[in-house]
């Protein structure tokens, strides 16, 4: 997939869905890439139940026009269209989603790493628009990234290309899903700042956060971090300048592989906005090899969560 300016070519209609661990969101994008109409299920359990939400959502948005669609897929999906390993999606490992979609639906079907979409779709329509090279990387439960190379979608051999969440940033760090320890997830996520603010918390370094957790520094979460960082509290800002920096880390460590002149941040630690983008950036400009040398936006993602299903709907229909 490349990209010249997205404005001066007219996009075919056409079908985007992302399915979550908790929702399956799904676009339809009218000739101008606008989302022309969308809808939101919850995500039921097990694969068969999976597809025949995403067939039935699909079905709603298109109203008998022949569109294609794209789907986005957390986890390891290769480039046939088939989720080899699903940590997070209950019952999708090893289903050639691409192939079980395809036998349901009159249109063409495509099926790629949400995260890849997400990045995909805040290059052409959103955050990113008129940058060469970019990173996204979305910040929830664990760390989805995307990657554009001079205006190419980077998708590697197996389709595997940005998992970089498990990039192990620290061998003796905590344990993760995946099996290594101290992945850069385990840091810089949404749940990796629970972790960090819990550790303050039992430090006793962390005060205010203990309060709006209930008293229990052990039921401390990000959510509460953010929220008193925003509100002043020293305790809060001092965790959340922790957090920035294990961020930056691997923000500087993805500038050094393919040197973007932007990086997205996505996901809802995001509405956090400066008490956490301030640090992030200056952490960074320390951290980068010759950051005097380059130009790094660092920005913060526009299309929210539908980014995921806008992208997919873009790939899906070959833009
Ligand atoms: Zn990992």
């Amino acid at each position: 997939l490349t990209s010249t300016d997205p404005h001066d070519q007219r996009l075919t209609p056409a079908i985007g869905i992302d399915i979550g661990g908790t929702k399956i969101l799904a676009v339809r994008l009218n000739e101008a890439g606008e989302v022309a109409s969308w809808k939101k299920v919850s995500t039921p359990a097990g694969s068969a139940g999976i597809v025949e939400a995403v067939i039935g959502v699909a079905g709603e948005l298109a109203g008998g026009d022949e569109l294609s669609i794209g789907v986005g897929c957390p986890g390891m999906v290769d480039r046939r269209g088939k989720v080899n390993f699903a940590p997070n999606l209950h019952g999708m490992d090893g289903v050639d989603m691409a192939a079980e979609l395809g036998a349901r639906w009159r249109g063409p079907v495509s099926v790629t790493n949400d995260a890849t979409c997400a990045a995909w779709s805040e290059f052409r329509l959103g955050a990113a628009q008129g940058y060469d090279t970019v990173v996204m990387v979305t910040l929830g439960t664990g760390i989805g990234g995307g990657i554009i190379a001079n205006g190419h979608l980077i998708t590697g051999a197996h389709g595997f290309a940005g998992e970089i969440g498990h990039a192990v940033i620290d061998p003796h760090g905590p344990p993760c899903p995946c099996g290594q320890r101290g992945c850069w997830e385990r840091f810089a996520s949404g749940s990796g700042l629970g972790r960090i603010a819990r550790e303050a918390a039992i430090a006793d370094k962390a005060p205010g956060l203990v309060e709006l957790a209930g008293g229990d520094p052990e039921a401390v979460r990000g959510e509460h971090v953010t929220q008193a960082a925003a509100a002043g509290d020293p305790g809060a800002i001092e965790v959340m300048a922790n957090f920035a920096w294990w961020l930056a880390l691997g923000l500087a460590n993805l500038s050094n592989t393919f040197d973007p002149d932007a990086i997205v941040l996505g996901g809802g630690l995001i509405e956090a906005g400066e008490v956490l983008m301030g640090p992030a950036r200056r952490a960074f400009a320390e951290l980068v090899e010759g950051n005097e040398y380059r130009q790094v936006a660092i920005l913060p993602a526009t299309l929210g969560e539908r980014a995921g299903a806008i992208g997919a709907a873009l790939i899906g229909s070959g833009r």
